[in-house]
This record gives structure tokens, C-alpha cells and sequence, in this order.
């Protein structure tokens, strides 16, 4: 017997889960959120002070209206909770002109009217002298772009949640969930739950709960590191933007200096990938940094020798294509999933969470998810 009954409940308190048991509340439903770790937890996804958003999507032209929505509702959320969660410093996109990263804002700026400046070597000589950048290499800046307080977000949705009703439980991890009739049971050490629909958000662990559509998800640790400049001004955001440089050696990214501990610079992707959250090493090892090293030594030298007093570990959660996995479990409409955000989801966490709630409620979702459609990766056989 079940000790409690929802009509929903949400798995997984991180970014998503947090914006989707608001979004629920919000909606009038009787919400249930469990979380596995105590609140600010830093084992998943959604940890680590910043997180950069941009509207000139390169990665896909499809997550532009997603964006467009999840900035209104950034907004709205500052003002629900009367404190500034996005910085629009502005965010500088480096690579040689054929790449992906050029072709892509290109392409997403053209579809979708966005202002965005290209800047010629000598433009970016000129205005972001900071970087030490090939002749070969040309930006585009985009003045919407900037960063999110990561933390600070999770945190304000999960207070309006719970001004809304919302039953938030935290140090409780979901052991299984099973069908009856046509509700759902969710086991916990501390008791067992009762809804009518299950929403997903599991991060690194959502491939617990999906069954044959989590089997395409893979892990992927990564770390970011504060090196301390000597001349701090010299990185304030009036003169440095978040920027993104797709080099030789890989995709790296920084933000101004923004924390007491420094600039922040971590290296996308370029790590092995692996299955369970218990594979990924936790403690930054010596060589963490290495790369980045590599990197400032060639591209930022005046940040290529400062101290490093601060770094983090954090996971990505990653599908076959990159892109994130949002919506019904093709099995079992009653359980809606928001997944494999690949690295670069937490931007969205605004508008993943009033989707997921949309489309718990039966509601239509007036934005393309199609995309991200979780039966893309199931062959015949396992649907
Ligand atoms: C280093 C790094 C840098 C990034 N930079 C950016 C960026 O600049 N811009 C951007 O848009 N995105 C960025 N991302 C990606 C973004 O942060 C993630 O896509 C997003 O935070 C994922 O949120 P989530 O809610 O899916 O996962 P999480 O935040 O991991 O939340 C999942 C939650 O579910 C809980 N949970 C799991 N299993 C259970 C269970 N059985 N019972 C109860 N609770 C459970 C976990 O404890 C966790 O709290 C970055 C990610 C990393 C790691």
C-alpha cells in the first residue's frame, strides 16, 4: 500500500527536475519531488556556479524557439524570486570560418532573424585582445548571450515548488517504479509513493528508470577550473564576454570573471565515455588540467601560468546525437522523461520544465520537440 498518493511525481531534483515540479505546482497539480542527495548536491549535473546560454543555436536551428521561451521564462522566474539568475554579457563564438560551430550561428541567425556580429581576425584582434587567436579564425558575438547562476536557478525553482505546494524530499533515492493498474507505485527507503504520471529527470541516472530507450545514453566526466588572473580587471565582463573556442585540441570555454576564485575555463566533451555514475572519478587528479594548460599557454597566455584555487567535477549525460531526449516513454505514456541533455541543457531548463509539465497535463506543447523525440534511437525490435 502505498503511503501517499500524487498526481505526480517528479524523479530527480537537478535543473529539469527542479523547473518541472515548479511548472507542476504552478498548474495546481499535488506534486511529489524526490531527490536522492541532500539539496546543492554537487554529484550531478546542475552544480558549479555558471552555465553560459546563447540564442544563435549552431547545434541545431530547431532549439531557437526553445531558447526564445526559455529566456521569457528565466525572466519570469527572476521575477518570482526578485533576484537577478542571467548575466546577458554577451557570448563570443571562435573557430575557423567553416566550421561547424560559424556555419551553424550562421544558419540559426539567418532562419531566425537573431543579431548576431561576425568578426574578422582583425575585429577580434581589436575588441578581445585577451585571446591570442591564429589568422585563420574569425567570432560571432552575440549580445543575448551570457550566463546563468546554476545554482541560485535550481534553487529558486524549487522555492516557488514549494510556495506552490509542492512536497519536495530530499536524501530520498527512488528505488524502482512499477505499474498498478493504471497509476504508478515509486519505492523509497522511506516509504512508498502513488501517482497517476511519473516525470524523469534523473540526470546521469535516468537510464535506470527508461529501460530499453535509456540504453542508447552514455556518461561522461568532465572538469572546470577558476585560474586566477593577475590582473583581475583585466577579465571583468565589460571587457571579456563568455567565449567558446573550438581549437585544434578541442572545444574549450570561459566565462568573465565572474567568482572570487577566478575565470572559469572548461574543455566540451574530449573524455571517454562511460555507463554508470559510480565509473566517474569524483576527485580532480593532477593532470585534470592539463589541457586546459595547453590551451591558455597558446590562447590565453596571460591565464596560462596563474594559480588554479578551485575546480569541479560535474557529468554530462550524453545521446547517440547530442541532443536531448524529451518527452512520453515510448512504452508507457505516463512516465514523461527529460534526459541525455548532453552537455549543454541546463540553458533550457526553464522551458524543459513547463514542456514536461504541458505534457503531463495533456496539454498541447506549442513548440517543436519533435526532435528530441525518445524514440529516435529504438530499433523495431526494442519498441
Ligand atoms: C561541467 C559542465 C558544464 C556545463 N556547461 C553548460 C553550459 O554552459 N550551458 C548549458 O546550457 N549546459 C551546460 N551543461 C549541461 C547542463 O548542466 C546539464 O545538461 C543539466 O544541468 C542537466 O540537468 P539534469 O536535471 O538533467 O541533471 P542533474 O542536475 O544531474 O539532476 C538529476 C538529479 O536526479 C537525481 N536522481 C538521480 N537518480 C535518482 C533516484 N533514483 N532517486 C532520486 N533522485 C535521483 C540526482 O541526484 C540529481 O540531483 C554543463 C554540464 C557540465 C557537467
Amino acid at each position: 500500500m502505498a503511503d501517499s498518493i500524487y498526481d505526480v511525481i517528479v524523479i530527480g531534483l537537478g535543473g529539469m527536475g527542479s523547473s518541472a515540479a515548479m511548472q507542476l505546482a504552478l498548474s495546481g497539480l499535488k506534486v511529489l519531488g524526490l531527490e536522492q542527495f541532500e539539496p546543492n548536491h554537487e554529484l550531478g549535473s546542475s552544480h558549479g556556479k555558471t552555465r553560459a546560454i546563447r540564442l544563435a543555436y549552431y547545434e541545431n536551428p530547431n532549439y531557437v524557439p526553445l531558447l526564445k521561451r526559455a529566456y521569457h521564462l528565466w525572466h519570469d522566474l527572476e521575477w518570482r524570486v526578485g533576484e537577478t539568475l542571467l548575466e546577458e554579457c554577451g557570448c563570443l563564438s571562435v573557430a575557423y570560418p567553416n566550421h561547424e560551430v560559424i556555419q551553424g550561428i550562421i544558419a540559426s541567425s539567418a532562419l531566425h532573424s537573431l543579431e548576431v556580429d561576425f568578426l574578422s581576425h582583425e575585429q577580434l584582434a581589436e575588441k578581445y585582445g585577451f585571446l591570442n587567436l591564429p589568422e585563420s579564425y574569425v567570432g560571432a558575438y552575440e549580445k543575448l548571450g551570457g550566463y546563468l547562476w546554476v545554482d541560485r536557478c535550481v534553487q529558486a525553482f524549487q522555492k516557488i515548488a514549494r510556495n506552490n505546494n509542492a512536497d519536495l524530499l530530499f536524501e530520498t533515492p527512488v528505488t524502482s517504479i512499477r505499474n498498478v493498474g493504471t497509476d504508478i507505485e515509486v519505492d523509497t527507503p522511506k516509504g512508498k509513493y502513488l501517482a497517476r504520471k511519473v516525470v524523469i529527470t534523473a540526470g546521469p541516472w535516468a537510464a535506470n528508470f527508461l529501460g530499453t530507450s535509456g540504453k542508447c545514453l552514455s556518461l561522461m566526466r568532465q572538469t572546470t577550473h577558476w585560474f586566477m588572473p593577475e590582473k583581475p580587471q583585466d577579465f571583468f565582463r565589460d571587457k571579456v564576454p563568455v567565449f567558446m573556442v573550438a581549437d585544434q585540441e578541442g572545444f574549450f570555454y570561459g566565462f568573465p570573471m565572474v567568482d572570487p576564485e577566478g575565470v572559469k575555463i572548461a574543455r566540451h566533451y574530449g573524455q571517454v565515455e562511460v555507463h554508470q555514475p559510480s565509473e566517474i572519478m569524483r576527485k580532480i587528479l593532477p593532470e585534470d588540467d592539463a589541457a586546459l594548460r595547453v590551451f591558455l599557454n597558446r590562447r590565453i597566455p596571460t591565464l596560462a601560468k596563474s594559480h588554479s584555487p578551485l575546480a569541479k567535477t560535474c557529468i554530462y549525460t550524453l545521446s547517440p546525437d547530442r541532443h536531448f531526449l524529451v518527452g512520453p516513454l515510448p512504452e508507457n505514456p505516463n512516465i514523461i522523461v527529460g534526459a541525455g541533455f548532453s552537455g549543454h541543457g541546463f540553458k533550457f531548463a526553464s522551458v524543459v520544465g513547463e514542456i514536461l509539465s504541458q505534457l503531463v497535463c495533456n496539454q498541447p506543447v506549442n513548440l517543436n520537440i519533435e526532435f528530441l523525440n525518445l524514440g529516435r534511437f529504438l530499433n523495431d525490435s526494442d519498441r
